[in-house]
């Protein structure tokens, strides 16, 4: 059943609609996305009923705590959150009883006052340098521009990519992958041990065999001996290095692996 878009229109915020989600929301934002949501509901029941605060509040509170969660900063409680959004629309609620004697100076002033951030920080310190919240209620450093910015001017949103995240994941795979390196250098017999492992996933399964072939190919290579080259090198008084270079552009002619040939000199002389 589509319904026409002046149902969707709330007489103090105008269209209601979804809440964005790349920035903290402000009071108006909360608002209009409690009445989209009262909408959907009466929608989805097909029903004239109104639905009960307790349940467009349930659906709301999430939708707020979810962004805040996104954005990395600790909020207050879900119990504070509902009672913040229950007085709110209570004052919302008086105020539309007597919209048609407000004046519209004093309506355009509500609705200036609407566009503030709905603050569910947990902590609430304007200085974050003061800051002496408990540590589970602190705003990370990272984020503190940020709220700073939504508490204000409003201009930032929020990344896609947690950039902290995304860098301790990367040192993460990194050790990982040196421990893996390191183990397969040691115990070669263990390969496939390490690498069947039930955390790792079908790329990084493909990334450690990858890794453990060359390891294996360089072993194998470099265990290659040229007793005679050696000799005739010494005799002649050849340097390491050029031996190499001479041998390699050898084996280079013959069709081999020049890279390997330089090691696996290098690993002989
Ligand atoms: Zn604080």
């Amino acid at each position: 059943m589509q319904r026409t878009r002046s149902v969707f229109k709330c007489p103090l915020f105008g269209d209601v609609c979804e809440m964005k989600e790349n920035v903290l929301p402000t009071y108006e934002d909360v608002m209009k996305y409690y009445e989209w949501t009262r909408h959907q509901l009466k929608l989805q029941l097909e029903t004239a009923k109104e639905p009960i605060f307790g349940e467009i509040a349930d659906i709301v509170t999430s939708r707020v705590e979810k962004i805040w969660q996104t954005a990395s900063i600790p909020t207050v409680t879900r119990t504070r959150i509902v009672q913040m959004l229950k007085a709110y629309h209570l004052k919302c609620k008086n105020l539309l009883k007597s919209i048609k004697r407000l004046s519209p100076d004093k309506l355009n002033s509500f609705q200036q006052s609407s566009k503030i951030l709905f603050d569910i920080s947990a902590c609430k310190c304007k200085e974050f340098a003061q800051c002496i919240c408990p540590k589970d209620k602190k705003v990370p450093k990272l984020e503190q521009p940020f709220l700073t910015d939504q508490r204000t001017t409003r201009v930032m949103v929020i990344c896609g990519i947690d950039v902290t995240a995304t860098k301790k994941l990367q040192k993460t795979l990194k050790r990982k992958h040196e421990r893996e390196n390191r183990q397969n250098t040691s115990t070669l017999a263990d390969l496939n041990v390490s690498t069947s492992s039930a955390t790792s996933s079908e790329s990084e399964k493909q990334e450690s065999s990858m890794i453990i072939n060359v390891i294996e190919k360089k072993i194998k290579k470099s265990t290659l001996n040229f007793p005679t080259l050696s000799k005739i090198c010494d005799r002649y008084g050849v340097s390491d290095r050029a031996a190499a270079a001479i041998a390699s552009s050898v084996l280079f002619d013959i069709g081999s692996d020049v890279e390997i040939v330089i090691l696996a000199l290098g690993f002989i002389l």
